[in-house]
């Protein structure tokens, strides 16, 4: 059983949930000022953990929602958070939460959170799935992960998290948080991201299930090219008629042209 006079301070980090816990108040202030809350704003917190962004995010917002996995964090911020504010959390696994519970294209809402490592790129996978209930993201996550997320084509890096982020969000890397500002200390360093839906597409894209296949099949074998890769699905005349060379690699396509074959692809991609 939970030992229920636990504070904080006693919470043992769980490296499963991928705890890492902000405690540097300087970094923390400048997060917040990056993510510049307002009153009226509808933000969802995934991992609010012991409140290092909860607390301040409540204290401008009066109001907050968050999503969290771990019940003895959960008792602890139930007994902390109304000093504060009222903090509505939502115990579960953010991998399953259905965001339309609480956002609607009337009344988007704005997600944050110091995601668990573990686990940021399928949330952020997931999220992508309601873009269009959210008016934007900031998320702390392993620097190298949001190099991946806004690495330009050509880029040894440019690959399939690249493609599908910018293709539907704009991608802004704002600065590095350093291992130091964690309690424990991760082996990395981490990033924040701010991720907002594009309100204009890069281009029309006809089949958004055909482009995701594409982006996985093209980058699973990014050393080969695109007429190798795609042969069972369209022919070199059909990847040249949209001013793509066959003969190119995946790494060297941008978003658009990505956008633009996807589209030309008239076999499904299995
Ligand atoms: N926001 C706190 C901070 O900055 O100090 C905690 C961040 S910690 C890196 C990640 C948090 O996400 C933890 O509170 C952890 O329990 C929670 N978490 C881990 N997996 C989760 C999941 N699948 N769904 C929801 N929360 C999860």
């Amino acid at each position: 059983m939970s030992d229920y006079n636990k504070n904080p301070s006693e919470h043992q980090a769980r490296k499963r949930f991928g705890q890492n816990f902000l405690h540097d108040q300087n970094i923390i202030a400048k997060i917040i000022r990056a993510i510049n809350p307002d009153k009226q704003q509808n933000i969802i917190e995934i991992g609010p953990g012991q409140g290092a962004l909860s607390y301040p995010l409540l204290s401008e917002l009066g109001h907050l929602d968050a999503i969290e996995i771990d019940r003895d964090l959960i008792h602890i911020l139930n007994q902390q958070s109304p000093q504060y504010g009222e903090l509505t959390i939502h115990e579960g696994d953010a991998l399953k939460f259905d965001f339309k519970q609480l956002a609607s294209s009337d009344n988007k809402c704005r997600v944050v959170g110091n995601l668990p490592y573990n686990i940021s790129t399928p949330i952020i996978f997931h999220l992508l799935e309601f873009l269009d209930i959210i008016e934007d993201m900031h998320f702390m996550l392993q620097k190298e992960v949001v190099q991946r997320m806004s690495a330009e084509p050509g880029s040894k890096i440019y690959g399939r998290l690249s493609v599908m982020l910018q293709c539907y969000c704009e991608v802004d890397d704002l600065f590095d948080i350093p291992a130091t500002a964690f309690n424990p200390p991760p082996k990395v360093i981490s990033s924040l991201v701010r991720l907002v839906p594009r309100k204009k597409p890069l281009a029309t894209l006809n089949n958004p299930q055909q482009f995701s296949r594409l982006v996985n099949r093209v980058f699973q074998q990014r050393r080969k090219t695109l007429r190798n890769t795609l042969k069972n699905f369209i022919n070199t005349e059909q990847i040249e008629a949209v001013g793509i060379s066959a003969s190119a690699r995946p790494e060297t396509l941008s978003v658009s042209q990505f956008i633009e074959l996807s589209n030309a692809i008239q076999t499904d991609i299995v």
